[in-house]
């Protein structure tokens, strides 16, 4: 019962994602709660928003118009869905339902940055405010304040810093804003060391992908790549997955 009621909740979280996802980046108020077909602007009626149900019925067309609705919808509601399945607590405590809520909250900004960066080449602010604050709320409690406020001074202050040294040699700018805003928020949470080791990763990972992607010509090497999805990624393995991003760095770092 627990377990149907986590995945109905994830995918009306990931339906909500959607619209942030398409929103966000246009500046349209997520408070305009009715939405419109982008093809004849015929308003979407309530039966034909339900989260991947109408979508089947709808056999992924709008219901007046020909407009494909793009398999993103329900590919993220179904996403979101699975996530929150799979880490849907076994009792109700409060602090079982904390980790649930944080979890799927890190989880849903993560996929919305990824998103809307790969396409906008932007990080809302709205998403990074969010992130800071949910992070804040995760460790006032239980770090020191010098854990998180060394943690997101690093955070913003060392891309910063390297970001402006790039443009005084090269005269680019390197880093966006929000990517700098994220790794602020990033460093709440993760503390001054592993927010050292998401910067350093992230740009690794973005170097060797960004210069196999100049190579194989995908792109050229006057387009800017997004960096976002680099840190996401590198974020996602530590928050998700700590155990094996500790023994990734001992690994590297040669101690067991
Ligand atoms: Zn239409």
């Amino acid at each position: 019962m627990l377990l149907l009621f986590s995945f109905l909740f994830g995918i009306c979280i990931g339906s909500f994602l959607n619209a942030v996802i398409y929103r966000l980046p246009r500046k349209i108020s997520l408070s305009k709660s009715r939405s419109h077909c982008p093809g004849c602007n015929k308003l979407i009626l309530w039966y034909e928003n339900i989260p991947i149900l109408s979508y089947l019925f709808l056999r992924g067309k709008c219901s007046k118009c020909d407009f494909k609705i793009p398999f993103q919808y329900p590919l993220i509601e179904l996403i979101v869905g699975v996530f929150a399945l799979f880490i849907t607590p076994n009792s109700l405590e409060l602090n079982n339902l904390w980790s649930y809520f944080f979890y799927v909250s890190v989880f849903s900004s993560f996929l919305s940055i990824v998103l809307i960066d790969l396409r906008h080449k932007l990080i809302p602010n709205s998403i990074n405010i969010y992130l800071s604050l949910i992070f804040f709320c995760a460790v006032v409690y239980t770090k020191g304040p010098y854990y998180w406020a060394t943690g997101a001074a690093i955070g913003v202050l060392f891309p910063l810093g390297v970001t402006y040294g790039f443009y005084l040699i090269k005269g680019q700018v390197g880093l966006g804003g929000g990517d700098i805003k994220l790794f602020g928020a990033l460093g709440l949470y993760l503390g001054p060391i592993g927010i050292i080791h998401n910067i350093f990763l992230s740009c690794f990972v973005g170097a060797i992908i960004g210069a196999s992607l100049i190579l194989l010509k995908v792109v050229d090497r006057k387009t800017p790549i997004p960096f976002g999805p680099f840190i996401i990624l590198v974020a996602s393995v530590q928050i998700f997955l700590p155990e094996y991003f500790a023994r990734f760095m001992g690994l590297i770092l040669g101690h067991p």
